[in-house]
């Protein structure tokens, strides 16, 4: 393999691994299987050793980690982690208490109660009162040892204060919740910039625990609550409510608010308090957990082979319902994404009625095998979108039916494509009328061909009066016809046809990143404006020469690629063009001194590789090729030319050295 082709597959490994770590990290929605995920991984491995001068450091086998996914050492649970039984019933709590009460005969017993807070549970060991290592649940006998992301975490002592006796435990396992505060998600989603938001808290934190980045976990605001210990050596704990105590004044954050119960019925009452309070608390609970507060109680009470007895967890029940699934609504999103929609029977969640929830995709359907008319249980979370989480099975009557997945787009009717991704449906008809409002608002926006005054009621209301179609159309809008319109004042519709009018100037990094193409934000619009100087040259582009440009990974190329083959879109183009709105890239003009020009590169170059030197020209509006014909208007001459040489003479093609090359770069000659 040549250096070029090497390079080029670098690039797309790196895009293609970035993607999937997003999907895996970010979403935790992963699309392949770790098997496929550690093959990509290897193959960039491979060729970045064969290749170094390619192995930049943006590149994700040089992430602070030394390996990658499979490669997060384990740590084994030497005490296992085991998981809780799970209740949303009263009546399964009483009877918790019975079995109980039944196994410690007569002995007097007492509850402590806390969060069970919505995170990822990690286990924290610590050697002589230092931080030495630590894992996260894993299936509870072997977690991943994620020790270098753990020491980003607020509130996580690296070095522990001294037991009040002045003694410091040999070994300490500190078990405890890592959790982002909804404030600080909130931040987080706000400062990212990123086409996709995180989904949820707990999603995002579990993700982020798991990054080979440790400096990326650094930003993501991570903090642990610690609820009770593992292995201990070189002391005695005796009771779960002493111990929480001891471990806060050793320097952990410890969960808040355990109260001892003595009876199942002030379990019940404490716990039916958080459920009403819990939106007061600055994170996710999802229950709370009862605990028998005496360690040598629980080890008489034991445990299963899955979980202890003496511990359960009473999950909030208003969280999640059961409803039918009415029908399934296919949503098409700004971008062209297209998403199945429940439309469920109303049912309320924490005091709110939900008569829709998502289904994600096409293949969530199909993992869930749900089916219109089952009955489903849909969760409500927060300030995320209700979602269905599975169908009750055993309520089905025969009756359902199989939900088709579509092959065209129900509001414009294109044929619907893959995403690179390979879930998610797209359509990408840029002319979709579902998609054209957001695409005009998305046009008109600030950091975009920035209208002002087009906002969101005045392009609903060009649309239903057909004024326009597509972003295009607003550059035909004319004064006479918006005064027309009802309650619209002379003044404002004058401002409009301005802010239009003025418009048309921007730069051609504006109007890219104006047009919506999948994937293309403003940094990626600029490069590709600088780069190809051009709407027009930009359109050219195959997918190879696209994936070439620094930044502007296969993804990105794809949809680039397919957004310029799409027969819409050309005539929206055409009509932006018409218009008068600016396709070149303006500023220092050097883009396209080298216009029209076609050269021909042959022989070593000093400066230069022979890939470097054809970028340039084509970066400075030139074309290149490899061999030479009557188009042919250079042949820039270097070291050992070969063949060539003789050829453009025979031709006539004007033959020119490296350094003449350069002063025609520089714009000095033609
Ligand atoms: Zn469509």
């Amino acid at each position: 393999m040549d250096k070029m082709s090497a390079s080029k597959k670098i690039e797309k490994l790196k895009e293609l691994i970035r993607y999937h770590d997003r999907k895996y990290f970010a979403e935790n929605n992963p699309e392949i299987e770790d098997r496929e995920y550690d093959r990509l991984y290897a193959q960039l491995k491979k060729f970045e050793k064969d290749f170094p001068d390619f192995a930049l450091p943006d590149s994700p086998t040089q992430r602070v980690s030394e390996e990658p996914l499979a490669g997060f050492k384990h740590m084994r649970h030497v005490i296992p982690m085991l998981s809780m039984n799970n209740t949303y019933s009263h009546a399964e709590l009483e009877s918790f208490d019975e079995r109980i009460k039944k196994n410690l005969g007569k002995e007097p017993y007492e509850y402590a109660v806390e969060f069970k807070i919505d995170g990822v549970s990690v286990a924290l060991i610590y050697e002589n009162g230092t931080f030495a290592r630590g894992a996260t649940r894993g299936d509870g006998k072997t977690g991943d040892d994620v020790t270098e992301n753990l020491k980003t975490v607020k509130n996580m002592p690296h070095v522990l204060k001294s037991l009040p006796s002045g003694k410091m435990p040999r070994l300490l396992e500190a078990r405890g919740e890592v959790y982002i505060s909804k404030k600080d998600f909130e931040k987080l989603n706000k400062e990212e910039a990123r086409e996709e938001k995180f989904a949820n808290p707990r999603n995002t934190a579990a993700g982020s625990l798991k990054l080979l980045d440790s400096r990326i976990t650094a930003k993501r605001r991570l903090d642990i609550l610690v609820w009770g210990t593992g292995r201990v050596e070189g002391t005695d704990f005796k009771y779960h409510d002493e111990t929480l105590k001891l471990l806060e004044e050793m320097g952990f954050k410890i969960v808040p608010r355990l109260e001892k119960c003595r009876t199942i019925k002030e379990v019940i009452k404490y716990c039916d308090g958080w459920q009403e309070r819990r939106k007061e608390l600055d994170y996710t609970i999802d229950g709370m957990v009862i605990k028998v507060n005496s360690f040598s109680q629980r080890e008489k009470l034991g445990s299963t082979a899955k979980s202890p007895r003496w511990m359960i967890a009473y999950k909030f029940p208003a969280e999640k319902a059961l409803t039918g699934l009415l029908e399934v609504k296919v949503q098409v999103g700004r971008t062209g994404t297209i998403t199945p929609v429940a439309i469920l029977k109303p049912v309320c969640i924490s005091g709110s009625t939900i008569s829709r929830a998502t289904l994600h995709n096409f293949d969530e359907i199909k993992r869930l095998n749900v089916k219109v008319g089952d009955m489903v249980y849909v969760e409500k979370s927060g300030e995320i979108i209700p979602k269905v989480l599975g169908v009750a099975a055993e309520k089905r009557k025969g009756t359902e039916k199989r939900i088709a997945v579509p092959s065209r787009c129900p509001s414009c009717h294109s044929t619907l494509h893959k995403d690179t991704g390979g879930v998610a449906l797209r359509c990408d008809n840029v002319s979709c009328p579902a998609q054209t409002e957001q695409k005009i608002l998305h046009f008109a926006s600030r950091n975009a061909m920035d209208i002002e005054g087009l906002g969101e009621s005045i392009v609903e209301k060009f649309l239903s009066r057909r004024l326009i179609k597509d972003y295009a159309d607003v550059y035909y809008l004319n004064f006479e016809s918006l005064k027309n319109l009802e309650r619209f004042a002379e003044k404002s519709a004058r401002n409009i046809i301005d802010a239009i009018d003025k418009s048309k100037a921007n730069d051609l990094n504006r109007l890219i990143f104006a047009l919506g193409i999948r994937h293309v934000g403003e940094k990626a619009a600029w490069t590709l404006a600088k780069r190809f100087g051009t709407l027009a040259e930009l359109k050219k582009q195959s997918v190879d020469s696209l994936t070439a440009v620094n930044e502007i990974g296969p993804v990105m190329a794809e949809s680039i690629h397919n957004f310029f083959r799409n027969k819409e879109n050309t005539l929206v183009l055409a009509k932006l063009e018409k218009a008068g709105v600016n396709v070149r890239m303006a500023g220092s003009g050097e883009s396209s001194i080298l216009e029209g020009k076609t050269f021909v590169i042959t022989g070593s170059l000093d400066g230069y590789t022979r890939t470097g030197a054809g970028e340039l020209v084509r970066h400075l509006g030139g074309n290149t090729s490899s061999s030479l014909g009557r188009n042919t208007d250079y042949l820039v001459c270097g070291e050992k030319p070969g063949s060539k040489f003789e050829k453009a003479k025979k031709l006539g093609v004007k033959i020119i050295s490296e350094s003449e090359f350069n002063k025609m770069l520089k714009g000095l000659k033609k």
